[in-house]
């Protein structure tokens, strides 16, 4: 018998679950992975995703001794005309969380023969979304006690790599996805291998200074896995349990990762709950709200980072060269579309994720959600990022500013993020501010107390 393997957010070989279980179910046919590229999934991706994802299927070509299936097509045409071809018993998957992927994975699940079952066993989560309830049986709604919970519910040890699986072979296998070409932050490369080297890396020389340094963007002081948790190139248990055994000194900065990891988990808990969330306001409570076209000048001028606010725009250029943004500045450069520019945050949402390596449903849009009120978080909606207080407060010497917005090069130390103090500052072509904060903000506010009524 074959068991097919069926890759897609866990492009990995060690601490996977549903590997373990297609080789347990696999007789003498032995176990197929394969990988297929979905016409729904790469029209919506930027050259960045797609470069990450190339880089992502290489490596796993790598990490299952070259015997890794790449097919084109929609998943419920592919997979039964497959398991037909090899005469798999059984497909087996990582289960899916985000809404398309539940979706689709259903579409599968009915086109394949009745005696082929689709096996869904772990997810790309420490503890599978859905799980952690109220005492009552409901979702959280808020972080902090989802957090609390999270921790006492655990999760499991790492699952021990299956000893001798033997491969299906000899089956015809597709070209990649192209895309080798797009822009990349390069602080490793998108694969079993590069994940388990930066996360050590991290470990040894990062984490001791986490707490302190993962607000600063001028600074490396993240550990950069987001686009490894985002292609399963390392499960975040394995982090878990690496982070277990760091020593007791660095107790604050293990604390503080360990709470961003639940970040990730809370939103894709709250996604698992409300679908409908992944592009539409969480909470009703600003669904009067008015916005902005977004088809504007000011809209294009902050995708490509022309907004005249320095912090903005190296943002939204590092965006753009490199395919990530760091934390801080991502709510920076959200904070300005939903409250400067006014615009409803899901067009802001679909920029950032055709363009982010990391580029995540459930992180990006609960994200975009929590700056604009609508999300999680209780009552956030007068909270109004104030774009050159937070570049002098978190990229304190310009460092970010300069590096990504060369025509402010010659601007010295914080001053950059006010040229408009700076004789000369705009001799490079940088571009004045294409709105007044302070009347914005006020505007924001206007219409966010109009909404409430
Ligand atoms: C508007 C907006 C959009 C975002 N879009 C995405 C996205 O598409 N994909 C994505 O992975 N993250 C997203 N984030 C969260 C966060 O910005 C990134 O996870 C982080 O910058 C990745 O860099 P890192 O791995 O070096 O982070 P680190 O600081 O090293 O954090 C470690 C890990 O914790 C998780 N994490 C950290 N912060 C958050 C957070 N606020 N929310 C959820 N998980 C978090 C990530 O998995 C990250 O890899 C978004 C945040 C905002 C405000």
């Amino acid at each position: 018998m074959t068991s097919i393997l069926w890759l897609r957010r866990d492009l990995r070989r060690s601490d996977h679950p549903a590997l373990v279980a297609a080789h347990d179910a696999a007789g003498a046919g032995g176990v197929l992975p394969v990988f297929v590229v979905d016409p729904t999934l790469t029209a919506s991706a930027g050259p960045a995703r797609l470069a990450a994802l190339h880089e992502a299927l290489s490596g796993a070509r790598e990490s299952f001794d070259d015997a890794l299936v790449v097919r084109h097509g929609r998943p419920e045409e592919v997979l039964p005309a497959l398991a037909r071809e090899v005469r798999a018993a059984s497909v087996h998957v990582t289960a899916e969380t985000t809404p398309y992927g539940r979706r689709r994975d259903e579409r599968v699940r009915a086109a394949l023969s009745p005696d082929v079952p689709l096996v869904m066993t772990g997810s790309p989560y420490a503890v599978t979304p859905g799980r952690v309830r109220t005492g009552g049986g409901t979702p959280y709604q808020v972080f902090t006690p989802f957090s609390r919970a999270w921790r006492d519910h655990g999760w499991r040890r790492p699952a021990a790599a299956p000893p001798g699986v033997r491969w299906h072979r000899g089956v015809t296998s597709e070209p990649l996805p192209a895309g080798s070409d797009g822009p990349s932050a390069a602080r490793s490369r998108v694969d079993e291998r590069g994940a388990l080297e930066r996360w050590h890396e991290f470990l040894d020389a990062g984490i001791e200074t986490y707490a302190v340094d993962r607000d600063r963007p001028d600074l490396a002081g993240t550990s950069g896995m987001s686009v490894h948790l985002k292609y399963g190139t390392i499960h975040p248990r394995t982090m878990l349990a690496d982070l277990a055994a760091v020593t007791a000194d660095r107790g604050p900065d293990v604390t503080t990762y360990v709470n961003e990891l639940c970040w990730r988990e809370f939103y894709a808990d709250v996604l698992w709950h409300r679908p409908a969330s992944a592009w539409a306001d969480l909470r009703p409570g600003l669904s009067a709200m008015a916005y902005d076209d977004p088809a504007t000048p000011a809209f294009a001028a902050w995708q490509s980072g022309r907004t005249g606010y320095p912090l903005v725009d190296a943002g939204m250029r590092q965006l753009l060269a490199e395919g990530w943004m760091h934390n801080r500045v991502r709510m920076v450069t959200a904070s300005f579309l939903v409250k400067d520019l006014h615009v409803w945050w899901p067009h802001g949402a679909r920029h950032f994720l055709a363009h982010l390596r990391d580029g995540d449903v459930a992180s990006n849009s609960h994200g975009w959600q929590w700056v604009a009120g609508t999300g999680t978080d209780a009552a956030p909606y007068f909270r109004v990022f104030n774009p050159v207080a937070q570049g002098e407060r978190f990229d304190p010497l310009g460092d970010y500013v300069r590096r990504y917005v060369p025509e402010l090069g010659h601007v010295a130390g914080r001053a950059v993020h006010q040229p408009w103090r700076v004789a000369g500052a705009y001799d490079g072509g940088y571009p004045a501010p294409i709105v007044d904060h302070g009347a914005e903000r006020d505007e924001a506010l206007r219409r966010y107390a109009a909404a409430r009524g």
